[in-house]
């Protein structure tokens, strides 16, 4: 497909103090986020954390209760959802079961009024895009998941809008054909240069694919960054918790250094006041050693090309230490460990 043709090139697109209110639940609180021209943006939650309602609101599919939505500087929050340039793709399948693929993918440039020479040409390179051009004749029930997902991504983008928003598109596929659309839907984006905001609940899809990763929690957005920021540098306890895995551990905040399992190590970010507090710390920050920590393994799991192993320290604390694969720690084995040094997150004591 003629790429400078698909879209015009991805808008710039501010959410400022999004509030959106249902009957008595307050489901966004004041939600704030810049995109910027074709960038990818994850936005990752737990369930009914708002991710949904974020992007709902500002597909004009809902209405928003205070605050302010623009695309390219224009001020879109009262603006109706046909008029807003934005594409779609929802979780569930949702092609039309009674026309083709190739109408499916027609039917947004049909309700343009774009001529039927015009649209069979789009709709064709847009199925081309998605690697569906031989299919254009099938019926949904006549294909895959993976494929069905592909059309609803090919008609999201036949119109070459300037906005395209994913609703969890992956979440009814299995896991080899999830990622491979994941790096599909990537690979598209980047070349069209669309701006893009992707729903996830899932943190590896969010790290993996997107440029920057909102973190919500509790209608709000706690953190904006890119993968490696959100994952070593997480502002929160919350981000270092649900973005990686951390081993949540007491320890005891002085200034810019916290003592952990009798270890000093400095505090990443800004910390609570002084005083007990809770460290996190990433599995590949402890490490196995001759000396030091005593713990007993508890159990150890082969991933591939890494391993995890759960161990209980004296005081009853598990963790996890994640270590080459060469290591094979035993169940019940008595190890010692030590913690790299390496900067940690903290947050007031949790529990
Ligand atoms: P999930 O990952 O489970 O889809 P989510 O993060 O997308 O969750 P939302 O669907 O945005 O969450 O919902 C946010 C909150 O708003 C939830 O508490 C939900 O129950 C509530 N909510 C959503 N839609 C409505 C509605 N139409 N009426 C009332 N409450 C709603």
């Amino acid at each position: 497909m003629n790429t400078a043709e698909a879209v015009r090139e991805g808008a710039t697109v501010e959410l400022t103090n999004v509030v959106k209110d249902y009957a008595g639940h307050r489901a966004l609180t004041g939600v704030n986020l810049s995109m910027a021209p074709g960038e990818f943006i994850a936005l990752l939650g737990p369930s009914g954390c708002g991710k949904t309602t974020v992007l709902r609101a500002l597909s004009g599919l809902e209405s928003i209760s205070d605050g302010r939505i623009t695309i390219d500087g224009r001020d879109v929050s009262y603006v109706p959802v046909n008029k807003r340039d934005i594409g779609m793709v929802f979780q569930a399948y949702s092609l039309f079961p009674h026309m083709t693929v190739m109408q499916n993918v027609e039917f947004g440039l049909q309700m343009r009024k774009v001529d039927a020479t015009s649209r069979r040409a789009r709709a064709a390179e847009a199925l081309d895009m998605v690697g569906l051009g031989h299919l254009g004749a099938r019926y949904a029930h006549q294909l895959s998941g993976g494929q069905q997902q592909r059309v609803a991504l090919a008609r999201a983008l036949v119109t070459r809008p300037r906005v395209l928003l994913l609703d969890e598109p992956l979440s009814a596929l299995d896991a080899k054909v999830r990622v491979q659309l994941r790096d599909e839907i990537r690979r598209i984006q980047t070349d069209l240069g669309i701006t893009t905001l992707f729903v996830t609940h899932d943190q590896e899809e969010a790290l993996a694919v997107a440029d920057r990763v909102a973190v919500m929690r509790e209608g709000n957005i706690e953190q904006v960054g890119t993968p490696e920021d959100l994952y070593t540098q997480p502002a929160t306890s919350f981000v270092a918790t649900f973005v990686g895995l951390s081993n949540p551990i007491d320890g005891r905040l002085v200034g810019e250094s916290v003592r952990v399992l009798g270890t000093d190590l400095p505090l990443l970010g800004t910390g609570p006041a002084d005083g007990d507090v809770t460290a996190f710390i990433r599995p590949e920050d402890i490490v196995f050693a001759e000396r030091g920590i005593p713990a007993t393994v508890v159990v150890s799991s082969f991933l591939g090309s890494l391993r995890r192993t759960q161990v209980r320290l004296e005081d009853g604390t598990l963790l996890f230490v994640q270590h080459d694969v060469r290591t094979r720690p035993l169940t019940g084995e008595q190890v010692h460990l030590e913690l790299t040094g390496r900067p940690v997150a903290v947050s007031s004591r949790v529990g």
